[in-house]
């Protein structure tokens, strides 16, 4: 690593802490005038986005060209996978420890009417065991309540219910026909013994016309059920993240902004590049130039970031307080939100500060200032992929990893490596847990919680770095553990804010992995400047 490493957060950091405080002022205090900034939140955004996808191409391109051979992304390569895989495994322990500890789920109401009816007798229990149906009631009405401020889930939600839905209709069409089946094979066994009997030659026309009728409900509700599509399930989640590594076009997939396609080809291209000399040495120049523009690009773009900050925060802030989000946060989602605070903190403090310190020797603390600009931006963007050009931009110039690092470590980290969104789905889906398992009467076993530990782990992996992608891939965790879909109307209200944070911990979580990977670069790999003939003008 080098030793280019600086605390220079310079003042540009102070200002866009003090546009997300005075954003979030104004989204409490104003919220009428916050929400009228959402344009230039949204304009900032795009700016952002729409570096996203040249940058990754050209910067991965160009960070395997400055290796010279690909062969020699093997260990840095095996560090980083190793990284993300330790990290994210940490991160689900912390979640679940923390949730487990701090228990927000568990309605201390309802636990104290089911002591009340288990020690009451007579008459006494008789009320206590209504107390406690009503109790129980009105938390299932909660759960029923999905309010759904993420259409994409409410979408999802509403799919699954669909699914679910088809799935019986086609268990109770296959017993009506197979139910039919037997009675007409009895009324034919009954006509084989008095052929001539009239009642009995009814029977069979009528057990023939109800068994026709039973094949095509059974037909139809077979066709329903194809197309609400079949469960997910942990094994669908692999197949997604085997097939999310390529594509039948690029094009399509720089559209929708799937980077692990557009990675893997430009990993490939570049090797490819490295193996014909000279005479490509036009396109070699070129990619390299490419990056070096779009990076200048966004140091200019990070001028306008405390506004451009500003108006995001601002009118999230206002719109989630003008819909009564804000007022959520009191009462049982309070001690949620703080639950998952508490253990994103300590992820990012010290699990990852530790691992810094461990593999780098560095001071962690400098780091994160040189990082912070990114970290804040992540907070303000819940976006890793949107936040990606400024953490490649606080990486190299103030951290001073080198180029050869970054060009690939941050672009895959911000795709597959997000500590915050597994740490977040395995302590949101415990924390459903607590509430709903009480009202069943399940338990909440260690086999649930493994469960849950390696769906989340998976589906953090398989969640895009867009916002509130982790609320999506939840549905998966949730309906692995065996809890309703519908649940997920609990935590809907307040996961614009907990995106945030965790959309900031994933972002600091690429950077600490690419320090670390850094350490593991060969030093005589070929720089970007070797590339170029000699007297050729950048
Ligand atoms: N917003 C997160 C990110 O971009 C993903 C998520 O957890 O929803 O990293």
């Amino acid at each position: 690593m080098s030793d280019k490493q600086s605390d220079g957060h310079g003042n540009l950091t102070y200002y866009i802490i003090g546009a997300i405080v005075a954003a979030i002022g104004a989204g409490f205090f104003i919220p009428e005038i916050a929400v009228k900034f959402k344009v230039g939140g949204e304009v900032f955004l795009s700016l952002l986005m729409m570096m996203v996808v040249p940058l990754v191409i050209s910067s991965v391109m160009s960070g395997i060209l400055g290796l010279g051979d690909v062969r020699k992304l093997g260990k840095p390569g095996g560090v980083a996978v190793g990284y993300y895989m330790c990290t994210t495994v940490l991160a689900v322990t912390v979640g679940l420890i923390a949730v487990n500890i701090l228990k927000p789920g568990v309605n201390k109401e309802l636990a104290a009417a089911k002591e009340k009816w288990e020690d009451a007798t007579g008459d006494e229990k008789v009320k206590a065991e209504e107390e406690l149906n009503a109790l129980k009631a009105s938390i299932q009405k909660n759960l029923d309540d999905s309010a759904s401020s993420n259409e994409e889930a409410a979408h999802a939600v509403e799919a699954e219910n669909k699914r679910k839905d088809a799935a019986k209709n086609e268990e109770a069409a296959q017993e009506r026909k197979q139910e039919a089946q037997a009675a007409l094979v009895k009324a034919k066994e009954a006509l084989a013994k008095d052929p001539e009997k009239e009642s009995l030659q009814q029977q069979v026309i009528e057990a023939e016309a109800n068994k026709d009728s039973a094949d095509k409900a059974y037909a139809k509700a077979v066709a329903q059920r194809n197309a609400a599509g079949e469960e997910k399930t942990i094994w669908d989640i692999l197949e997604n993240i085997l097939l999310m590594l390529v594509t039948d076009n690029l094009f399509k997939s720089a559209a929708e902004m799937s980077l692990l396609p557009l990675i893997v080809f430009s990993i490939i291209f570049a090797a490819m590049l490295t193996t014909m000399g000279d005479k490509v040495f036009a396109i070699t120049r070129m990619i390299n130039q490419a990056n070096a523009a779009l990076m200048s690009f966004v140091m200019l773009l990070m001028n306008i970031a405390p506004i451009g900050i500003f108006c995001l925060v601002a009118s999230k802030f206002g719109e989630a307080n003008l819909e009564g989000k804000l007022a959520e946060m009191a009462g049982q989602q309070g001690f949620y939100i703080i639950t998952i605070l508490v253990g994103l903190g300590f992820h990012m403090f010290v699990t990852l500060f530790f691992a810094y310190w461990f593999f780098t020797r560095k001071n962690p603390i400098t780091f994160f200032k040189n990082m912070s600009q990114a970290v804040l931006t992540a907070f303000s963007t819940a976006s890793s992929s949107a936040t990606l050009p400024v953490t490649m931009e606080c990486a190299v110039d103030k951290a001073g990893i080198s180029e050869k690092s970054t060009k690939f470590v941050l672009p895959l980290g911000a795709t597959i490596n997000m500590d915050g969104t597994a740490l977040y789905e395995a302590a949101a889906a415990i924390f459903i847990a607590q509430i709903y398992f009480p009202i069943t009467g399940q338990d909440l076993t260690m086999q649930t919680q493994v469960i849950i530990a390696v769906t989340a782990t998976l589906a953090a992996i398989g969640a895009a770095g867009i916002p509130e992608a982790g609320l999506v891939t939840m549905l998966i965790v949730l309906n692995a553990a065996g809890l309703p879909v519908e649940a997920i109307g609990l935590i809907l209200m307040v996961d614009w804010l907990l995106d945030r944070f965790r959309t900031a911990v994933n972002c600091f979580g690429d950077s600490v992995g690419a320090a670390i990977v850094d350490g593991y670069m060969e030093d005589d790999s070929v720089s970007s400047e070797n590339l170029e003939p000699e007297g050729a003008g950048a």
